[in-house]
């Protein structure tokens, strides 16, 4: 793509640098993969402002269209779009030294304020990273990044240099244009949502499933939902739970699509046909089985579930084994290894750990056998499950699942 100037657009030439990660590596994809982000970061940034995105070379500007232009929740947006790893709020001038030494001065004079009235007092170390693109520029980097040290110092007497412990460095980009900035903030990172095809998340109301959910999508992957629902032992609030979780996820995953399946009738006839340790089992394939079909219905190539080894009855290998046998499609589990306090850090950082907390009953606690079978075998299991023929119940569930779009 041709480069097109961000400092005749941008006013007072003030602009977001967005840095992108894996994306950046993935030869002859990488423009279907940029594509997919430029989509993604337009779409988020439609409610702040939206503004122009620039593109070239793996990089993407945020470029307010008019001022007043909220730079900060901006960007705080852009560093949940998953494929964006940093981003930046820069100075943008000519590649030209008379015009880069002016941003500097001015760029470095604002980290200066910013830094006294946090309370920094004495002198402030600070240092110069140059990176130069354009290769076409006749300095070096070593050399603008020593020249622009020398003209900073020159202007604020309370500066030294200290290049190990600097309380701000100064980064100098020279590219077609050139980028002056301060702070890096860290993004999400992953890839764009759309890049790596859909999947279709297994949602309860607990605190597992939305983090599955949104590690599986932060790999690029749209997410859609279904979500098992068993009124009236299940309570219309649950399910405006499930739907609350899901509008918190699409600040990350776009929006989701949640299918919630009456659920009760199926529940009941396992309840009433099959021995009870086998219960829990017996309804987890029975959720594969309805969960594939919508997933196949919605494009999806395979399920995603919150389990992890071992944390319940459900959870061990042989019971996730009999459970996997009902489904034709990958089962991902990417919480399989992981301990809940950590599943719980990401459900904070996500939002979703105060609604998951929410005291409403899953469908899954509704008939919890006394004691499931920790080790089932697959033989075992079928055997059971043949004594009612699930087929016809299952499919009316399926016909009568509503559909809502959160986000
Ligand atoms: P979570 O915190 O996600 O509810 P959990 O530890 O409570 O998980 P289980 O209730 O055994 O575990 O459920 C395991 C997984 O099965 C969930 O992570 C979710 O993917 C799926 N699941 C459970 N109940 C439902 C439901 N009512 N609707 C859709 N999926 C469900
Ligand atoms: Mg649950």
């Amino acid at each position: 793509m041709n480069y097109v100037s961000v400092i005749k657009d941008a006013p007072e030439a003030r602009i977001i640098l967005v840095r992108i990660g894996e994306i950046a590596l993935k030869g002859l994809n990488r423009s279907t993969f940029e594509k997919n982000l430029y989509r993604n970061l337009r779409e988020k940034l439609k409610d702040v402002g939206a503004p122009d995105i620039h593109w070239s070379q793996s990089r993407f500007y945020i470029v307010p269209v008019s001022l007043p232009f909220d730079y900060a929740k901006a960007m705080e947006t852009a560093s949940r779009v998953f494929g964006v790893v940093s981003t930046s709020p820069a100075l943008a001038c000519r590649s030209d030294f008379e015009e880069i030494k002016k941003a500097a001065v001015k760029v470095a004079g604002e980290k200066l304020e910013a830094l006294k009235s946090g309370g920094l007092t004495g002198p402030v170390r600070f240092k110069v990273e140059t990176r130069r693109g354009a290769k076409s520029f006749t300095m070096t980097s070593p050399e603008i990044s020593c020249e622009l040290g020398g003209v900073l110092l020159d202007t604020y007497p309370e500066l030294v240099v200290d290049v190990n412990e600097p309380d701000f460095i100064l980064y100098c980009e020279v590219r077609e244009e050139s980028f002056l900035y301060t702070d890096i903030y860290k993004a999400k990172g992953g890839m764009p949502i759309g890049s790596n095809g859909k999947a279709c998340l297994l949602l309860s109301g607990g605190i597992d499933s939305p983090v599955a959910g949104y590690m599986v999508a932060k790999r690029g992957v749209k997410i859609c939902a279904v979500h098992f629902f068993s009124y009236p032992y299940t309570s219309e609030r649950a399910k405006e739970k499930v739907l609350e979780l899901a509008k918190i996820m699409s600040a990350y995953c776009g929006e989701i699509k949640v299918m919630v399946v009456p659920y009760t009738e199926v529940q009941l006839a396992i309840h009433e046909n099959c021995r009870d340790e086998l219960g829990t089992v017996i309804m987890r394939r029975s959720m594969m089985r309805i969960a594939e079909s919508l997933a196949r219905k919605n494009g999806c190539a395979a399920l995603v579930t919150g389990e992890s080894i071992g944390q319940v009855a459900s959870q061990t290998m042989q019971a996730m084994y009999c459970t996997d046998a009902a489904a034709n499609m990958p089962v991902f589990r990417p919480l399989i290894a992981m301990d809940k306090v950590d599943v719980i850090a990401i459900a904070r950082e996500i939002g979703t750990f105060e609604t998951s907390t929410l005291p409403y009953e899953d469908c899954c606690t509704v008939f919890t056998p006394k004691h499931p079978k920790t080790r089932p075998s697959l033989e075992e299991v079928v055997a059971e499950e043949a004594r009612y023929d699930f087929e016809k119940l299952e499919k009316e569930a399926i016909e009568g699942t509503e559909v809502f779009t959160c986000g």
